[in-house]
């Protein structure tokens, strides 16, 4: 992209804005942000985040097309823009972000994931919550070993995206180990302490979901 094209805002962050596009088309290419679906944010100071925005491909993204934002847990949407693209809308995930982040004060990026490993494994459980363990894959979750287990919460799917806000702040609380929220027959929100173990969280998480599901159908048919 040529850097003299852009407005003085969209140079701010320059680097990390070009990062998070080049994130978004990898996450594209797996599959996690179909449709224009799926989200992320990294935090570009310490209450500054660069947020991608709605309903746009996110595979097509450019530096010049992210919000920037300054983190306000007493605003509505938990911030306040200080960076507003024309004619782009503010991702329907930045009240879920901006609560995450004010309630983790060492989580400095999040994903959100629309990964069809997710979805499924929210199809086949009703729990409120999944208990993983047995799995060499867990290492790179922070904190988890393979002799050990981990359990995130899962809640309910909602019609609009932005009323998960509050009670994905609720079961960050409730589950202080967990670096991952799922959500039924939607996805998944993970965090990191920076974009790199974000990323590698998106990955841990989703080849364990993917796992999982597999495990679970050939219990079913008692192959295993
Ligand atoms: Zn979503």
């Amino acid at each position: 992209m040529n850097q003299s094209t852009l407005s003085k805002e969209a140079l701010t962050y320059f680097e990390e804005r070009e990062k998070l596009c080049e994130l978004c088309r990898k996450f594209y290419e797996k599959g996690w942000a179909s449709g224009t679906g799926g989200g992320m944010t990294i935090k570009v100071a310490g209450d500054i985040a660069l947020i991608a925005p709605s309903g746009v491909q996110k595979e097509e993204l450019q530096p010049s097309d992210l919000f920037a934002v300054k983190l306000n847990a007493s605003l509505n949407h938990g911030c306040e823009i200080i960076d507003k693209p024309e004619n782009l809308k503010i991702s329907a995930c930045t009240s879920i972000f901006t609560n995450i982040f004010n309630l983790k004060a060492s989580a400095a990026s999040i994903i959100h994931s629309h990964s069809v490993n997710a979805v499924m494994l929210t199809k086949i459980t009703k729990a409120q919550e999944l208990t993983i363990s047995g799995y060499e894959m867990l290492k790179g979750i922070e904190g988890c070993t393979y002799f050990g287990s981990h359990t995130i919460p899962i809640l309910d799917n909602v019609e609009h995206e932005c009323d998960l806000a509050e009670d994905i702040g609720k079961v960050i609380l409730q589950y202080p180990k967990a670096y991952a929220v799922l959500v039924r027959d939607h996805g998944f929100y993970v965090w990191g302490k920076s974009w790199q173990q974000a990323k590698i969280h998106a990955e841990c998480y989703d080849y364990l979901f993917g796992a999982i599901v597999q495990e679970k159908s050939l219990q079913a048919l008692s192959l295993i």
